[in-house]
């Protein structure tokens, strides 16, 4: 097991298998940047599943036990299933996830299911669907996400956790609704705090809601009790209704930094590592591709974390300043 400079062992891989998206989060992608003339990358710049699986081995056998795909949204990368498939069969990989937005659900769950996907993660930041249209940039129908989730429970996908990012003036007066109806339907729902990652979204520490504000909100309507961690390097804080129904995250990098526990590494579609949400430096390994030797991909992987030193938001949170400098775009690499 490889540890870094700061004794943090590497168990979570994230992979963004697209850096294209079909909605335009003003958060994440501002449409206004993000427009018809934007260059994604080109097919020969993407990683192949091959390639992937090959990563991922490695990777599983430095002590990897958990591979999330992301994007952009994962569900545009054709044949996503073909991945899952190979992915789902390393030794040690214990759990396999996706985040997505959902919106093509209901064309490709039942074959990432088949394929051996259980566990799903849906982003919805609201359940207003006129907010809905707005806040994904590109005027979506949030029925479309919702028959999606509907059917991600039929096929029985489990856990299923939703993620909303919380925008002060934004969504932020509609917790209430969109919690009650993600704990109707027994799900967990994961309250993220709206984060300066890349450069583009102009972000300010005041469209931040702090987790406790949303606790003391979700405890006032409904009643809720805070759970034991279930494990170190776990991210989100979690809590459950009193009356049993669901279990409540809040993932607050910004008003309580995890960089301690922060064991999670990331690839980008064109094969770099990123070892913070907000480097500005990823690793190419790529390259190392080329020989069929993986013992130099596995020297690689253990050079750059064993060099690792990110916390990011723990010297935001001590210094109350975020870096100036320029830094890895969300959509290149998932969250
Ligand atoms: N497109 C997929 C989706 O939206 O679920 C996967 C990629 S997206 C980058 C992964 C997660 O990052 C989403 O839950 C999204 O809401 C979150 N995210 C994006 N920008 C963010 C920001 N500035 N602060 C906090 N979370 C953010
Ligand atoms: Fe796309 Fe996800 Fe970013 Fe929204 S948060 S623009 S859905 S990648
Ligand atoms: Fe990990 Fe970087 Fe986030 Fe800290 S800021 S928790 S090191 S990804």
């Amino acid at each position: 097991m490889v540890k870094d400079l700061f004794n943090r062992p590497i168990k979570d891989l994230r992979i963004s298998v697209t850096d294209r998206c079909n909605f335009r989060c003003p958060y994440c992608m501002p449409a206004e940047i993000y427009g018809e003339r934007y260059k994604f990358l080109p097919k020969d710049q993407v990683l192949s599943f091959e390639q992937i699986e090959r990563i991922a081995n490695v990777f599983a056998e430095l002590g990897v036990s958990k591979i999330r795909l992301t994007g952009g949204e994962p569900l545009l990368r054709q044949d996503l299933d073909l991945l899952v498939k190979k992915l789902i069969q390393i030794p040690g990989i214990e759990d396999l996830a996706l985040t997505t937005n959902g919106y093509l659900l209901y064309r490709y769950a039942e074959k990432l299911h088949e394929a051996g996907l259980k566990r799903i993660t849906i982003s919805i930041d609201t359940i207003d669907e006129d907010l809905f249209k707005e806040m994904s940039g590109v005027n979506a129908e949030l029925s479309t996400v919702l028959e999606g989730l509907d059917l991600v429970e039929r096929l029985g996908f489990n856990p299923i956790k939703i993620n909303t990012v919380v925008q002060k003036g934004k969504n932020d007066k509609k917790l209430l609704d969109l919690a009650e109806y993600i704990k109707s339907k027994g799900h967990i729902l994961r309250f993220i705090e709206y984060m300066d990652v890349g450069n583009l979204n102009g972000w300010d520490k005041s469209q931040v809601v702090p987790s406790a504000a949303i606790v003391k909100m979700l405890d006032k309507k409904f009643g809720i009790t805070p759970l034991e961690k279930q494990y170190i390097n776990e991210v989100a804080n979690r809590w459950k209704y009193n009356d049993g129904s669901a279990e409540i995250g809040f993932i607050s990098s910004v008003s309580d930094p995890f960089c301690g526990n922060c064991s999670r590494i990331r690839l980008s579609t064109d094969g770099k590592l990123y070892t913070c949400l907000f480097s500005d430096l990823g690793f190419d390994i790529k390259s190392t591709l080329d020989s069929d030797d993986d013992k130099l991909l596995k020297d690689k992987i253990m050079q750059i974390w064993g060099n690792r030193s990110d916390q990011y938001s723990q010297i935001r949170f001590d210094t109350k300043k975020k870096k100036p400098t320029k830094k890895i775009e969300m959509y290149a690499i998932g969250g």
